[in-house]
């Protein structure tokens, strides 16, 4: 069996990575037409009240140094750009999570002349928490199931690649 000492210490240093952002991700919200009704229930998700940061979730100001973008709001004409730029701003890889109907499906701003959508029209969205708006309840769960399905598809991916490496080792 050949083994790349160089490749392994890569390869060991991408799964720490990996690990630490999933275990610990930054989060970066941003409100690109809501009401503010969303956006006062993800600040009262993050007091000691509800504690998001007890499932390892910290708010970040940055775009370059966040993993999870979480976006209220429909997206009006003028913060499309932004939100564009929020989002190619961070590193890979990353994840968007829709909080609200307005930006699930446009809500109650759907059809007004300065709004675009929902936020998948613009960028892609990894996880769905609807509510108008939702409770900071609904918002832990929908971040949670959003880690633990990244757990699993991180796990799959680190068993077909040992599998992988196995099958090149026995040729
Ligand atoms: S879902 Fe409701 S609370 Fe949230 S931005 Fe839309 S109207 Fe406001």
């Amino acid at each position: 069996m050949n083994i790349n000492p160089e490749r392994m210490w890569e390869d060991a240093l991408e799964k720490l990575k990996t690990w630490a952002r999933i275990n610990s991700p930054w989060a970066i919200h941003y409100n690109s037409g809501s009401c503010n009704g969303c956006d006062i229930e993800i600040l009262a998700t993050l007091t000691p009240r509800y504690d998001l940061e007890r499932v390892g979730v910290k708010l970040q100001g940055s775009p370059r140094h966040a993993d999870i973008l979480i976006c209220t709001g429909p997206v009006t004409l003028q913060s499309r750009e932004r939100l564009k730029r929020i989002y190619e701003q961070m590193p890979e890889p990353k994840f968007v999570v829709a909080v609200g109907s307005c930006a699930i499906s446009g809500g109650a701003f759907q059809g007004c002349y300065n709004v675009v959508g929902h936020v998948d029209a613009v960028i892609p969205v990894d996880a769905y928490i609807p509510g108008c708006p939702p409770r900071p309840e609904a918002i832990i769960d929908g971040v949670v199931k959003l880690l633990e399905s990244l757990k699993k598809t991180d796990s799959r991916a680190q068993s077909a690649e040992n599998s992988a490496q196995t099958a090149d080792s026995e040729h």
